[in-house]
């Protein structure tokens, strides 16, 4: 069965796209899918409910959920507030002190949340940061999946995270069952997952793989076996180019605040501020893209660099640029301007927000810790195969994106 790329499929990419599809594959979601994050249902206690399976092989698009998302948001009374209580910082340390918790937040966090945190990285940093704590709770002030995962590197802590809808339509591009039934399609396959998976995902893979290390752990794979590379797009492709392998398959997922940053925008803005450099920052797959682009001698290589959260700010630290041009989320702006205020810092796209990443509002992490919710649980057998690829990818190539 012939599948159209969708738009954004790198060129000379749509060969590669031969996913394997099952007879229900042409069913497209219905008009109106969110393909989302579906929250948990009433009375499942932090339960994840995935996007809704039944379209093997297919690529789930989910324009519409951060829109719905937003919605859902505003109604919410526990965080639709945007306007935090006075003295709000001070009281979630305070209760953090009190219920020996600790507080992670995501680069892509707003500033507050990340002003307020323990700890401030990626997903997977921050995992084995919660692994290695000795702290009771961990609130993980970031989306589902990545909850989720310090949920599977620290299993015998309370995870918590202050709004169980916080998606992720990267995550959401692919559900356990259609990994099984790509599976199916490609015995003896090896399944390399992306970070931003969940847990059922992750489960079903051999071994996961960050931005940075994706091509390490694909090269470590023996030549001649077959590889489902999921669930970015943009990844798979560039892996595929760096490894030359032609035996790699690669699921048609991808992050819709990417889709922000495109080659076109990327290109103008490069050639609009010609004194600055420019940082790529190839996690959580909002520059994917950008990534792959990059490659390609599309963009000045002189000024062009691809750096994980702590090589980029390392760099921010040594710049001698005027301005630098960031590609990725636009949390990250916060980061950098605090370690190099001097440099004009600007997002190659203002408009990359993560909707679901800013979920997490002052309100929200407060009645977190005020009330001990939202808690994230794992089903323990999906948590060790999770963790078991999860550790494989650790033996195998350089941990994580980020400098840690
Ligand atoms: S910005 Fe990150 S968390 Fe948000 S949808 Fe994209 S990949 Fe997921």
């Amino acid at each position: 069965m012939t599948v159209a790329a969708p738009a954004g499929v790198p060129p000379g990419l749509e060969h590669v796209m031969s996913i394997s599809m099952g007879s229900s594959a042409a069913e497209l979601p219905p008009a109106g899918h969110p393909g989302g994050h579906t929250p948990p249902p009433a009375g499942h206690p932090g339960g994840h409910t995935p996007s809704p399976a039944g379209h093997p092989g297919g690529h789930t698009p989910s324009p519409a959920g951060p829109a719905r998302n937003i919605a859902v948001l505003a109604e919410h009374p526990a965080t639709a507030s945007t306007e935090p209580e006075p003295g709000w910082a001070d009281e979630v340390r305070r209760l953090a002190r009190e219920r020996d918790a600790l507080i992670l937040a995501h680069n892509d966090q707003a500033p507050a949340i990340q002003d307020v945190a323990d700890h401030v990285g990626d997903s997977l940093a921050l995992s084995r940061l919660a692994a290695a704590s000795s702290a009771r709770v961990i609130v993980f002030a970031g989306v589902y999946f990545m909850a989720e995962t310090a949920k599977i590197l620290a299993p015998d802590r309370t995870v918590l995270i202050p709004d169980a809808r916080a998606g992720c339509s990267l995550a959401d591009a692919i559900t356990a069952e259609q990994v099984r039934e790509w599976k199916a399609a490609h015995p003896g396959a090896a399944v390399v997952a992306y970070v931003n998976t969940s847990a059922g995902v992750k489960a079903e893979a051999d071994v996961c793989c960050t931005s940075a290390n994706a091509v390490d752990i694909v090269a470590a794979i023996p030549a001649g076996r077959e590889i489902l590379f999921l669930p970015d797009q943009f990844l798979g492709a560039y892996v595929r180019r760096v490894t030359g392998r032609d035996d790699i398959h690669v699921w048609l997922g991808e992050c819709h605040v990417h889709a922000g940053i495109s080659p076109q925008e990327l290109r103008r803005r490069a050639a609009e501020w010609a004194d600055a450099e420019l940082f790529i920052h190839p996690e959580c797959g909002c520059s994917t893209a950008a990534l792959w682009q990059a490659g390609t001698g599309d963009l000045p290589a002189e000024r062009t660099r691809v750096l994980s959260t702590g090589g980029m700010l390392a760099a921010a630290r040594q710049t001698k640029a005027p301005a630098v041009l960031v590609a990725t989320e636009t949390g990250m702006l916060h980061q950098l301007r605090r370690a190099n205020p001097a440099v004009h810092w600007e997002a190659v796209n203002p408009r990359a927000v993560c909707p679901y990443m800013k979920m997490t509002t002052p309100a929200a992490l407060l009645r977190s810790l005020r009330e001990g919710v939202e808690e994230v649980r794992v089903d323990p057998a999906t948590a060790a195969r999770a963790r078991q690829a999860v550790e494989t990818m650790i033996s195998v190539g350089r941990p994580s994106a980020v400098g840690e």
